[in-house]
């Protein structure tokens, strides 16, 4: 016989990236007993830009009467107007305004590795309990047994510090990489080269780089500055911050590299300067090049997965998120973001299984917790592929961006910005509840809530063939030098 849920329900939350550590801040800030487990030995100063918007910014904001919102926003991009646009010969193609200049709510930019030490900080503060240092080898998902087995994440432990960490609930926030994938989901490994990779560096401003023709321009002690540029097959931003004294810049390009193993490499400057050159980025980007320490440049591989068909194990008692479940390209610019709204969502589902004296058991709530997040986050995930190759496959000049104005944009839409994470799960609880309990049949995608938008803004004129339209299918059709050629043609669910 299955053991009794214990009270507070016991929540094994692997992997303490932005998922699973706002997973274990909201459940402890709703009475649940999270253990988070991370392979790491304390919170990750790793990492370089990463932007949360509004919607998953919100939740920050939500935490301590919004003192950790003010944490995130003193440490990052607090004082810029603009996102200005530019082509690989340097032309500006539109200005928009910065998301944090029209409403100064929510949304924290910056580096992540100073980000994720704020929240961490956070967690520390309400007193979650955290395992840094244990690495999870084994899930347990059994009547008997549910949890993880880990070892201290040291070479050569392995064979001594099994240790096993049990709950009522396993939630695996374990990023790209997955075991939570294979071990509860019973999934093959299916990443597959993206054919792109990142270069990106992180470093602070020195008074020799003020003095430079193009970055200097770029630097500034009153207004943080953040610019894209847009090239074939790439694109690449560089943002300076924090009273000019910080910047970093990340370059997608194009990218063949084996990712058998790993994917993520020290970046060689001859190597990103090669691909500059080809690709005719302008002065600036070689200046900023030039003067980024060597061994602050990453070259890291993007890698696709094909969405999850389900993200809960067979039990329905363990569940898969974050990055696990959905590894979006950084062109969605909501990874972070989707991560963070999963974890909340779990929260709020787990809490009310909690909260019902057992009425509503965790397999129901994290049904309930799938059904509300599946959509939309699907959505998202796949749009990262359809707004890379319109980034991507078109020249883009000022006519281009003033005949397609909705097109060359960061996809900021309201349904995905505006979105409140916390009362979407408190409207739809109950409704879908009623749907597990009274076994209505369909996919997950028809017994899912419905995305709520979609990114047909973004396409370019569209003259596909219209038996495809007919088919439900968008025809993603792109300009390039004039002509027309079709692009790939993503499923779009709305
Ligand atoms: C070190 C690092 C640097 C990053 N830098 C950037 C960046 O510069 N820009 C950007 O846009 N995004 C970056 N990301 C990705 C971004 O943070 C995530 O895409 C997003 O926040 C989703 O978070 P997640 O928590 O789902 O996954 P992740 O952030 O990948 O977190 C997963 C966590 O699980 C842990 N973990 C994995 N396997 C195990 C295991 N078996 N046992 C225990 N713990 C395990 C990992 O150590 C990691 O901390 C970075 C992620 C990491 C981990």
């Amino acid at each position: 016989m299955a053991p009794t849920p214990t009270n507070p329900l016991r929540v094994v939350i692997v992997g303490a990236g932005f998922c699973g550590l706002t997973a274990a801040i909201e459940c402890k800030l709703r009475g649940l007993h999270p253990i988070l487990v991370e392979a790491y030995p304390g919170p990750s100063s790793h990492g370089d830009l990463l932007d949360f918007v509004r919607n998953a910014g919100r939740v920050f904001e939500s935490w301590d009467g919004g003192k950790v919102g003010r944490r995130l926003m003193a440490a990052g991009v607090n004082a810029a107007k603009n996102l200005e646009f530019y082509n690989a010969q340097d032309v500006l193609l539109r200005k928009d305004p910065w998301p944090q200049a029209t409403d100064d709510d929510c949304v924290y930019a910056g580096h992540r590795g100073e980000m994720h030490r704020i929240v961490h900080e956070y967690a520390v503060e309400i007193g979650v309990d955290m395992r840094f240092g244990k690495r999870v080898i084994q899930h347990l998902d059994t009547d008997a047994e549910r949890g993880v087995v880990v070892v201290a994440n040291r070479k050569g432990d392995e064979l001594h510090e099994k240790e096993k960490i049990l709950g009522d609930v396993v939630l695996a926030c374990d990023g790209p990489r997955s075991l939570a994938r294979s071990q509860l989901l019973q999934l093959p490994e299916s990443r597959v080269n993206s054919g792109y990779a990142i270069f990106r560096a992180y470093f602070n401003i020195t008074d020799e780089m003020r003095q430079l023709p193009h970055f200097g321009g770029m630097i500034s002690s009153s207004e943080d500055r953040v610019r894209f540029w847009v090239g074939r097959d790439m694109h690449g931003f560089i943002y300076t911050w924090n009273h000019g004294r910080d910047c970093a810049w990340v370059l997608t390009h194009l990218d063949d590299a084996d990712i058998a193993e790993t994917w993520s490499f020290p970046g060689k400057k001859e190597d990103v300067a090669r691909y500059l050159t080809d690709a005719g980025f302008p002065p600036i980007w070689h200046e900023v090049l030039g003067v980024s320490p060597a061994d602050r440049i990453i070259d890291y591989k993007l890698v696709w997965r094909d969405p999850v068909p389900t993200w809960l194990s067979a039990s329905k008692k363990c569940a898969v998120m974050g990055d696990a479940a959905h590894c979006h390209l950084p062109t969605s610019a909501q990874g972070a973001c989707q991560a963070v709204e999963d974890a909340v969502t779990a929260a709020i589902c787990l809490q009310k299984c909690n909260d019902s004296n057992g009425d509503i058991s965790v397999a129901e709530g994290l049904q309930v917790f799938e059904r509300i997040r599946f959509n939309r986050s699907h959505v998202i995930h796949q749009a990262s592929i359809l707004t890379r190759n319109i980034y991507h496959k078109n020249s883009w000049t000022p006519e281009l961006v003033r005949e397609f104005p909705d097109s060359l944009v960061i996809p900021f839409y309201p349904w995905i910005t505006d979105f409140d994470v916390f009362s979407n799960a408190e409207e739809h609880f109950d409704g879908l509840l009623r749907d597990v309990r009274s076994g209505k049949e369909g996919t997950l995608e028809e017994l899912a809530l419905p995305a709520g938008g979609d990114y047909s803004a973004m396409l370019l004129e569209k003259r596909g063939p219209k038996e495809e339209e007919r088919q439900g299918k968008r025809e993603q059709v792109v300009v390039v030098a004039g002509d027309v050629v079709a692009g790939d043609v993503v499923e779009v669910q709305s």
